[in-house]
């Protein structure tokens, strides 16, 4: 079963949002294929459903390999220009500074609660200047060089944005799991139980733990030569071992990577076609689309095959062996997810068993409501990946005990999280801001 990675940290989130929080907060969420920039307007009361606006945008390729100045100023533009497309400025006064959460989710050495070093990149970004320095920092040095008077007052990753979205909404939310171009997962853990303690309490007397699973890896994790050829070939080799099984930056290339060896090995794809032999060319989403494609004729597959691997046509049976490789990558992959959130309930003793430490059966517990807080274009964009998730996670748990955790997608809670906990740890007391 799976267990939290060596590397993971605790975190300085001390103060879940709890609903108190208010005036207008702003979030920047980086760290994958999709940029988001956002705006909530938060009145001091809980709500169930949060005004706010957003902006996506993918970001450029070169700048995921390019230099930090470039990134951060890209992303410090994109901010102004959503300030004042969206903002009024005259809400702000003079003696106040915006206040801003950042989601980065990347690994990061975290020293406070808005501030933190890069360990490392993840996900295809390599940007060398970055690695160990300051990432708040970085980002409002670009915002004071566009002009942007705007702190950072929280600094997260993509996880515990959505943990504390999710907790927000409803507070049996006890994890937060990503599945997107990359897989993370944090989860509230009593403070008596961290070994490594060195953050703060939360309110509620538990700490978010950023598990940074994604970098998980145990010898009983079989591995096929795909997976190690993958490895090799990506610019973050022996890392990230259970995030390259797992999350939508790499299922598409490990079905790549099998049809390439079929198409060595057998003649079924004669001539060899060779934009097959591109990393990356078959992104997720088309595997996505081959395995759910329901036509008789598997139309979709002939298509894709035809206009992105340009693989003329090819019998019926083998479009059919291709949808077959699909279901097996995603299978593989949901089930290690499930995995790894049974191992997140059984350390929190929400698996029905009594936890870890706890001696009791399963019988005289009484199982909690328990909510998983879910975020991830892998996650929301693939039936079939979920559906295969929750179905190992019924086979894993059992019914009894599966029939109370509940999988809560929160949309856009990473950023959303972010300008939550951007709220809860606003410089300005809570009764000096201003209701806007
Ligand atoms: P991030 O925040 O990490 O950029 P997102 O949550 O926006 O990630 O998800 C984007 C990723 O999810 C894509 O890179 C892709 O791998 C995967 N994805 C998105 N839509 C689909 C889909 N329909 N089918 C399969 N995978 C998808
Ligand atoms: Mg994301």
């Amino acid at each position: 079963m799976v267990a939290p990675s060596s590397k993971c940290c605790s975190l300085f989130v001390d103060k879940l949002p709890n609903g108190s929080e208010k005036g207008t907060y702003y979030a920047l969420d980086l760290g994958g294929t999709n940029f988001r920039v956002l705006r909530v307007k938060l009145e001091g009361t809980r709500s169930s459903t949060l005004e706010h606006d957003v902006y996506r945008q993918a970001i450029p390729q070169d700048l995921m390999t390019g230099s930090s100045e470039d990134l951060f100023d890209f992303i410090a533009s994109s901010l102004k220009e959503f300030v004042e497309r969206e903002g009024d400025i005259s809400e702000l006064s003079l003696d106040r500074r915006w206040e801003l959460g950042f989601t980065f989710s990347f690994p990061v050495k975290q020293m406070s609660v808005s501030s933190g070093t890069l360990l490392k990149w993840t996900k295809g970004f390599s940007i060398e200047d970055m690695v160990g320095r300051e990432i708040a920092g970085c980002l409002e040095e670009a915002m004071t060089r566009k002009g942007l008077n705007m702190r950072v007052a929280a600094l997260v990753n993509d996880s515990v944005g959505s943990l504390a979205l999710g907790h927000y909404h409803d507070t049996d939310t006890v994890a937060a799991v990503i599945i997107g171009t990359g897989t993370n997962a944090c989860y509230l853990e009593r403070t008596d139980a961290i070994i490594k303690s060195q953050g703060l309490l939360t309110t509620s007397g538990g700490m978010v733990v950023n598990m940074e699973w994604g970098n998980f890896w145990s010898s009983h994790l079989p591995r096929t030569v795909y997976d190690i050829e993958l490895d090799a070939d990506s610019p973050n080799p022996n890392d990230q071992g259970f995030e390259k099984l797992i999350s939508g930056m790499y299922l598409g290339d490990v079905v790549r990577r099998v049809i390439v060896r079929m198409s060595q090995e057998s003649d079924i794809f004669d001539p060899i076609s060779s934009k097959l032999s591109m990393p990356f060319i078959l992104r997720t989403p088309l595997i996505a689309a081959m395995h759910e494609d329901d036509s008789p004729d598997l139309e979709e597959v002939r298509r894709i095959l035809r206009d992105n691997l340009e693989i003329p046509d090819v019998p019926l049976k083998v479009r059919k062996l291709i949808v077959k490789v699909c279901d097996v990558v995603t299978r593989r992959a949901a089930r290690l997810a499930a995995a790894g959130i049974v191992g997140i309930l059984k350390k929190i003793g929400r698996d029905g068993s009594g936890g870890i430490a706890g001696g009791r059966s399963r019988s005289d517990q009484k199982m909690r409501r328990t909510v998983v807080a879910m975020e991830g274009g892998l996650y929301t964009g693939y039936t079939m990946f979920r559906d295969y998730l929750h179905e190992a996670l019924t086979e894993i748990l059992g019914e009894d005990i599966a029939q109370h955790v509940i999988i809560k997608v929160t949309e856009d809670g990473s950023a959303m999280g972010a300008a939550l906990l951007a709220a809860s740890h606003s410089s300005y007391p809570v009764d000096s801001v201003q209701l806007l």
